[in-house]
């Protein structure tokens, strides 16, 4: 499993290149398509911060990996009635679109849970996600909630090969976060942008990502 310290060591070298002077950029290790050796190998490779976005996966790899220091960030499209699946050892949800989402994880958590909302910033029909305009009162609605914790914004790009185009979209998740953070809401701190995937990572993170999100990268031979 070399090749993985091997991709993990290009993958920061690009991330150092491409940072902004004063920002901090973390790693997401996507493990969905790695089993748990491969996943063992990456969190021994040192990405102790691990993103799966089926809950029946992430139940599993956490099982067969307790005795290891992995912090669980879920980052898909998460069902109501699967929070149940994971909430009790995941930290952070990339995906929280939905003001029944947000009641059921504050509902069943037991301390805050650590919360990015997901923005359709691109407006595509497939892509989950509060529209841009609605965010600000989605996060007014689901700021009294007890046990949810507005860290920051998460976004998908575009599947296409227009840098410009997907330049546009984390800009735009960029400025949306600050617009947040600006309202001071207690619950709410809204200080960070997950964007960014294997293929256009470089561009999140020259906009401002806080996190990264990588998956196929990570482990290409
Ligand atoms: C799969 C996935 C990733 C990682 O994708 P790669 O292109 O393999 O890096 C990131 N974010 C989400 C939400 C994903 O589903």
């Amino acid at each position: 499993m070399e090749h993985i310290a091997r991709n993990i060591a290009n993958i920061e070298q690009v991330i150092r290149r491409h940072k902004r002077d004063d920002g901090r950029v973390d790693i997401i290790g996507v493990t969905k398509y790695s089993d748990v050796a491969t996943t063992e190998a990456i969190v021994t490779a040192g990405i102790t911060h691990l993103g799966e976005n089926k809950t029946k996966d992430m139940q599993l790899k956490y099982e067969a990996l307790k005795h290891m220091p992995i912090t669980w960030h879920f980052i898909g499209t998460l069902q109501t009635r699967k929070v149940k699946e994971i909430i009790e050892f995941v930290d952070y949800i990339h995906s929280v679109d939905r003001v029944k989402l947000a009641e059921e994880i504050s509902k069943r958590a037991t301390r805050p849970i650590q919360c990015f909302i997901q923005v359709n910033v691109s407006g595509e029909e497939t892509k989950q996600g509060v529209a841009p305009e609605q965010l600000i009162e989605f996060v007014q609605n689901i700021q009294s909630l007890p046990n949810i914790n507005v860290v920051g914004l998460m976004t998908m790009a575009p599947n296409t090969e227009n840098e410009q185009t997907i330049r546009q979209v984390f800009h735009t998740l960029k400025q949306l976060q600050e617009a947040v953070a600006t309202l001071h809401l207690p619950n709410a701190p809204c200080e960070m942008c997950s964007m960014g995937m294997s293929g256009d990572y470089p561009i999140a993170v020259e906009e401002g990502a806080a996190w990264v999100r990588i998956g196929s990268a990570l482990v290409a031979e």
